[in-house]
């Protein structure tokens, strides 16, 4: 009902122009995280494209077309006029709405009697139009900015400052203005208590804050690692949070209980405290693999993940998972993952299917020296080793490494670090699911694989400090194979 009434208003001060309403911008796309907010104001007839194809979201506004879009949306009269500004003409095209403006004491010109109407303005004084043109009530940069902060109108950025010095761009500039006219653009927080402080955890890189909870929302802005946040709630992977006053959606994965690197050692770091490995079991949520015997692939790889890493967790060694219980995280983001924590190979958990009729074990590496992936000599070492342990611990057929010429897998293909895949065995198989129905097998596989990474290290990297590590649990590094 209110966007009816105000839609009405609009339409009757402001003349439509059909030429540029409504956003079949090439640059602002459905993803586009200020889409909704441009759209609005363009089919208003309060902003204009550049062009007929081209909104332009990221060039700064000067003074000039700032004075238009809020007279404008304040339904003045901006036929063109004589200003009082030694610099704003008749013929310019805001002419008539920076004249009518000043007259209404929202917007003033220099002392020398200049307007500088191809300045381009900041955040701080954007904040201070916005506030006298709404009547929200700030006269200074920080009171405007917080009353707009408060109404859910702008939003500081990540690092709690607000940017009053930050030239203003279009985008942000339709956001404030759509917001400010309509109270349903607003972010709300009422009711929503983002009390549980997490933290960022993505190793080097950053983190997308999204506007929804999915890769398919627009990304509002990156959060460095180590960042604090608030989460309101978490549910399929996505995590409701509020950092610095800013609300949006990031990946679960990517945040943890304590601040990354926070934990000062007690005793100096031993052995291969360096390396991080990267576990990804396979599948989750509803997507649940393979099914055979009463068995889901996405259960079973969860669980030999999860004994794999309690090997690593009695060692110097990190072991991270791409997700550590029944959630969905997409190849994308499992194949970002290594780079995002600082992983130094990446082992994907999996089981295999295939009606009953085939059994045995495999293991893939992406072998295309074209791959985006550049280790493919370490992979297939990587690979190598994985399968030898695997035959080692579950009498199952071998199927070897890369059965079908090169293992074209995204989460091979698209990794940054060595990257393998295993197929620990058949799930609808009457002979593989002997072991794979038990509890004890799946913790040895799990063994297994934390000795086969030990096995790349030592004999491709020439990590020798991993050697305590064998003595530890019983066992001694393979023969060289690769
Ligand atoms: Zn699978």
């Amino acid at each position: 009902m209110l966007m009816l009434c105000l839609m009405l208003i609009a339409s009757v001060l402001v003349p439509l122009s059909h030429a540029n309403a409504s956003s079949n911008f090439k640059d602002v796309g459905d993803t586009h995280r200020a889409n909704a907010e441009i759209t609005y104001l363009v089919d208003r007839g309060i902003a204009n494209g550049v062009s007929r194809t081209h909104f332009v979201p990221s060039k700064q506004v000067t003074r000039a077309e700032a004075a238009a879009m809020l007279g404008r949306a304040l339904g003045v009269n901006g036929d063109r006029k004589a200003t009082r500004f030694s610099d704003v003409g008749g013929g310019n095209m805001a002419s008539g709405y920076i004249e009518e403006l000043v007259k209404k004491g929202i917007i003033s010109g220099y002392p020398d009697g200049t307007f500088g109407p191809n300045k381009v303005l900041n955040r701080g004084e954007m904040a201070i139009l916005i506030n006298r043109a709404f009547n929200f009530g700030g006269t200074s940069v920080s009171s405007a900015a917080r009353n707009l902060m408060d109404r859910g109108i702008a939003q500081g950025y990540p690092d709690g400052s607000f940017g009053a010095d930050a030239k203003i761009i279009r985008a942000d500039f339709s956001v404030f203005m759509a917001r400010s006219i309509n109270p349903d653009f607003r972010v709300k927080t009422d009711g929503i208590s983002f009390s549980t402080t997490m933290y960022v955890n993505t190793g080097s890189d950053t983190l997308n804050l999204r506007k929804g909870p999915g890769t398919t929302h627009a990304s509002i802005s990156s959060l460095k690692n180590g960042t604090a946040v608030g989460v309101a709630s978490t549910s399929g992977g996505w995590s409701h949070i509020k950092v610095n006053g800013v609300i949006g959606y990031v990946s679960t994965a990517y945040l943890s209980v304590s601040k990354p690197g926070s934990v000062a050692p007690s005793t100096p770091p031993k052995g291969a405290s360096d390396l991080t490995v990267i576990i990804d079991p396979g599948h989750g949520a509803h997507d649940p693999g393979g099914v055979g015997n009463g068995f889901q692939e996405k259960n079973v790889v969860l669980n030999v993940g999860r004994h794999m890493k309690s090997y690593f967790d009695k060692t110097p060694i990190t072991a991270k998972m791409t997700r550590n219980s029944d959630v969905f995280v997409t190849l994308g983001d499992r194949a970002k993952f290594a780079s995002r924590n600082g992983g130094d190979i990446f082992v994907s958990l999996h089981t295999n299917a295939l009606n009953g009729s085939a059994n045995g074990q495999e293991t893939f590496y992406y072998a295309k020296t074209a791959a985006t992936n550049p280790n493919v000599k370490q992979s297939r070492a990587l690979a190598i080793y994985l399968q030898a342990r695997m035959q080692e611990t579950w009498n199952l057929r071998n199927r070897g490494v890369n059965p079908f010429g090169y293992g074209n897998f995204a989460v091979l293909r698209n990794n940054t670090v060595p990257a393998a895949l295993i197929e620990m065995g058949f799930i609808d198989s009457a002979t593989d699911i002997q072991y794979i129905k038990l509890e004890s097998q799946r913790e040895r596989m799990g063994k297994a694989l934390f000795l086969a990474t030990l096995d790349y290290f030592y004999h491709y990297e020439g990590r020798s400090d991993v050697l305590p590590y064998y003595n530890d649990v019983n066992a001694s590094p393979s023969r060289k194979l690769h």
